[in-house]
């Protein structure tokens, strides 16, 4: 097996993170671990049935061995729940079908699979009030230890509220079969933390968001490390998709500790959550979530690389004096919503969160001078955090996933136009609405797309 002290390592941090969760109990991670998910069943629901849930794939990959472990932990199994859906993604209508069988059943749920039916499981299970856990497959994203299931539901993607799982088991040989994309998604939605760290930092310096300082180190403190070998993920290393499995894992732990998915999501998450909803498909289907929010970070990543490289004391004492001249009223932004939003399923959601994040400009002015007062330290802080686009966009692609737009069918126009719709999402401050803030929208975002610019 070589050098295996990593899985130790990892091991420590989780158990350690694992403190601070109400609802993840244990986290297995390492090699050949589908050989205990009868015993990791069996601690965490002890006299509980159990009933493997999975897709077409997940089960041949990893179901039917689970279903033979569990059987041979002297486990009671219902008839395993096989989703044959091509295409397949979660929405209202899967949880519906899951609904009548658990409805029939006292059985705990194991799901086994990744993103898709994890939520689905996740929900489900929760409108029985009952835990469940997941048997990993993929790399593919952080929502393995999150609370909350990203479910569409009247063409909309939601989060809706419901626990994180009970337990979680994944067994790296599993991983490492999985498709090179899923664990490149997996490796985008991570480095996606180092923009919405400093994101974050905004929201705490102006106290909309304070950052809870053990939900930071939990995701923040190895992320350097969990990124650091992108062609490992590339090639299938163990380690490199050990530290990614665990850096996603920790991301939702982290969002289980500060009871907020801020710890890991900041504006580049904005720009996936735009471009679901409104379901941009490129080559027939939808771009996964990871490749959505590595070019969102790209995007996020280029835009503080500008504000960093522009700004200075003077720049906020000019946007201070021109508060009067730019401030913009609430009308002015309603009606914007409404020719942004107002075809879409949106726009209730939309005007909700802009409301609550509309500030009078004294409020505004007392922002605009905490960002004064504290510049230079600002710029430090967030200089260290973040990495320069160009150095983002090349790690993200040695991974093998996207780092432009094109690739998942966004042109430039069109990206450019998602930074404004992007801000106006969600309350969540961040670089977008900072920009806003400093009344310096066509000075800052659309330089980036003139000659010489980022995407010019
Ligand atoms: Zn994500």
């Amino acid at each position: 097996m070589g050098n295996t002290v990593f899985y130790q390592e990892t091991a420590a941090r989780v158990d350690k993170a694992l403190k601070y969760c109400d609802d993840t109990k244990a986290v297995v991670l390492g090699e050949q671990t589908l050989g205990q998910v009868g015993s990791f069943f069996n601690n965490l629901f002890p006299g509980k049935r159990a009933i493997v849930v999975a897709d077409a794939t997940t089960f041949e990959l990893a179901g039917k061995r689970t279903l033979q472990e569990l059987q041979a932990a002297g486990i009671s199994t219902d008839e395993p729940y096989i989703y044959n859906e091509p295409d397949m993604h979660a929405e209202m209508r899967l949880v519906d079908v899951l609904k009548p069988i658990l409805a029939n059943t006292d059985a705990i749920a194991v799901a086994v699979g990744s993103g898709t039916v994890n939520d689905l499981c996740k929900y489900t299970s929760s409108l029985f009030e009952r835990p469940y856990m997941v048997v990993g497959t993929a790399a593919s994203m952080d929502g393995y230890a999150s609370f909350g299931a990203s479910i569409e539901y009247n063409e909309c993607k939601q989060t809706f509220s419901c626990p994180a799982p009970r337990g979680i088991l994944i067994d790296m040989d599993v991983v490492c079969k999985a498709p090179v994309k899923m664990n490149a998604a997996g490796f985008a939605d991570l480095i996606a933390k180092i923009p919405a760290g400093a994101d974050w930092i905004l929201a705490d310096l102006i106290g909309t968001e304070p950052i809870d300082h053990i939900a930071w180190s939990l995701v923040q403190d190895s992320l350097r490390d969990w990124v650091s070998d992108p062609l490992g993920v590339a090639n299938c290393d163990r380690k490199a998709l050990t530290f990614l499995t665990e850096g996603l894992i920790m991301s939702g732990l982290a969002m289980q500790k500060a009871k907020t998915s801020r710890t890991a999501s900041g504006a580049e998450h904005q720009f996936s959550h735009l471009w679901d909803n409104q379901h941009h498909k490129f080559n027939g289907e939808a771009p996964s979530h990871g490749f959505k929010v590595g070019v969102g970070t790209v995007a996020t990543s280029a835009l503080y690389e500008k504000i960093l490289g522009s700004w200075s004391e003077a720049t906020f004492d000019a946007a201070i004096a021109a508060i009067p001249r730019n401030f913009r009223k609430w009308e002015t932004i309603e009606s914007e919503l409404t020719h942004n939003f107002g075809n879409s399923g949106l726009y209730e959601t939309v005007k909700r969160e802009c409301r609550k994040k509309y500030v009078e400009p004294d409020e505004l002015k007392r922002r605009l001078l905490l960002f004064k007062d504290s510049w230079p330290e600002l710029k430090a802080r967030l200089t260290k955090q973040l990495m320069p686009p160009l150095e983002i966009q090349k790690i993200i692609r040695l991974s093998t996933a996207p780092s432009t737009p094109e690739e998942i069918g966004i042109e430039r126009a069109r990206l450019q136009k998602s930074y404004s719709l992007a801000q106006q999402l969600r309350y969540r401050y961040n670089c977008l609405d900072w920009v806003r803030d400093m009344g310096l929208w066509e000075e800052t975002v659309t330089p980036l797309f003139q000659p010489g610019g980022f995407w010019g």
